[in-house]
């Protein structure tokens, strides 16, 4: 299968080729496209939120260095982001809502900037940056980070603990409120963080724990996040925290953080983390990312968060499920990525399924009698809803309720041997990219030889309950 990210990465390095030939032969015009430098665009072109993210570049790494004074709130950032044009930038696009930019130099010449809509800041370097070449941008900024108040989702983004302490967290964005970056699951890169509080607070991040040393303004954190990450699969949480360290049965380091006031309970699931994540590993191949772990909220915000390689829980989580759910994110969410967000069901309805194989293995539960005391249970508003393009606004409407029944569903309709690999072999041919749920469709009816246009449309595309066919089948067909 091919996530955009694996295209582009491709054509980039195509052009690249094209390019320092062109420039050395002399024949730059060759390329119609050479030297007619435009601005790049301002959305990434998400059909529900097309003004996140922007076009025209790829960044492949962030190297945010943040001063926080947890008192006053102020954050002191300078942001240095290595990209690749994909088009020839007369100007192009960063995201940041809210703090201060100070300055802006493009491959260390100073750069124009201006701020525009709700999250743009607009750079237009001295000179354009050619298709094909690498840059480096690095923006100074400053101001007092606020979170967007999402209807639905509450606030998202950077927020406020009770304690003193702050954090980031949010979907479909967070890191905009916080650092300049283009905010789209098409661009994932890595992100190396260096932040400096006052010496009584702790701090943790996505990825490996790197050197802490002192500084005249406190203690500096390092976290290296090595695995390409989506924008708002980043965080960093401020608290007094514990912290507790282990590693996966393959070395994998794990670090998890608990803000003080954390029950027993929620620290004992916790360190089942390493049994949680063999088992996923078991059912979706093995685990993507270079660390692992969690972080534990006192906040009880209205949701907690699949944060690459250290998910977020809310003060108000921290249960054995959620931790199995937000976990299995890690395969189905953050190393493979929503194409667009109409596809967020192949993030949500997989880490829901993910309770069900666990409840299935280590409780001994049986899902055909789950499945159908749930489809027995359902009323005309659980199957009023589509999992695919369900709308903005409604992505997490069905996907957690219909969505594991659709997955159980398929399960019986492929039968176990095709479904088995279905789902241990996504991750790894979409690995580090964006996949869509007409992909998933293509793949599995390969990988089952089976047309499953009539599935779909019953569970995935369709708005109504599924006919007896799609609704009972393979071994849940009732008895005669
Ligand atoms: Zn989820």
């Amino acid at each position: 299968m091919r996530g955009l990210n694996h295209w582009r990465r491709g054509a980039v390095t195509a052009v690249a080729v094209l390019a320092g030939i062109s420039l050395g032969a002399g024949i730059a015009l060759a390329d119609p496209g050479f030297g007619g430098a435009k601005p790049g665009s301002d959305g990434a072109g998400d059909s529900y939120y097309p003004q996140d993210g922007n076009g025209g570049y790829d960044v492949a790494d962030y190297d945010l260095k943040v001063d926080y004074a947890p008192a006053t709130h102020q954050l002191t950032g300078s942001q240095t982001i290595s990209a690749r044009a994909t088009q020839s930038l007369s100007s192009f696009d960063l995201d940041l809502s809210g703090p201060t930019v100070d300055s802006v130099k493009v491959d260390g010449r100073d750069a124009k900037f201006t701020r525009t809509g709700d999250h743009e800041l607009v750079i237009t370097p001295a000179r354009p940056v050619w298709r094909g070449e690498r840059f480096t941008t690095k923006i100074a900024y400053h101001g007092v980070p606020a979170a967007i108040d999402d209807p639905l989702l509450g606030l998202n983004g950077w927020q406020y603990g009770k304690s003193g302490g702050a954090f980031a967290a949010g979907e479909p964005r967070s890191a905009t409120t916080w650092y300049p970056v283009n905010d789209t699951p098409l661009d994932k890169a890595t992100f190396h963080l260096a932040i400096t509080v006052p010496d009584e607070w702790g701090v943790i991040g996505n990825g490996r724990e790197g050197r802490t040393f002192k500084t005249p303004k406190g203690t500096t954190h390092v976290w290296d996040e090595t695995t390409p990450a989506v924008p708002y699969m980043t965080t960093v949480a401020i608290d007094k925290w514990e912290f507790d360290r282990t590693k996966l049965s393959d070395g994998t380091p794990v670090v998890s953080a608990y803000a003080p006031g954390t029950s027993d309970e929620t620290k004992a699931a916790e360190r089942r983390l390493p049994e949680i994540i063999d088992f996923l590993s078991s059912k979706f191949g093995p685990y993507p990312v270079d660390a692992a772990g969690g972080i534990f909220l006192a906040e009880p915000i209205g949701f907690s968060l699949e944060t690459l390689s250290r998910p977020i829980y809310s003060g108000r989580a921290g249960d054995l499920q959620t931790i199995v759910h937000e976990n299995a994110h890690q395969w189905y969410g953050d190393t493979v990525a929503v194409e667009n967000w109409k596809d967020v069901c192949l993030n949500e309805c997989f880490a829901s399924y993910a309770q069900w194989l666990w409840s299935e293995a280590k409780e001994g539960q049986d899902l055909n009698a789950r499945y159908l005391a749930a489809v027995k249970k359902a009323s005309p508003a659980f199957w009023a809803g589509k999992l695919y393009d369900m709308g903005p606004g409604n992505e997490f409407t069905y996907v957690y309720s219909k969505g594991p029944l659709a997955l159980h569903a398929l399960r019986n309709t492929i039968g176990q041997q095709a479904f088995d690999k279905v789902i241990k072999t996504w991750n790894r041919l979409n690995h580090d990219g964006n996949a869509s749920m007409p992909e998933f469709q293509r793949y599995t009816e390969r990988v089952a030889h089976m047309n499953l246009q009539g599935f779909f449309d019953a569970w995935i595309y369709g708005n109504a309950k599924p006919s007896d066919q799609y609704l009972y089948p393979g071994s849940l067909k009732p008895s005669a």
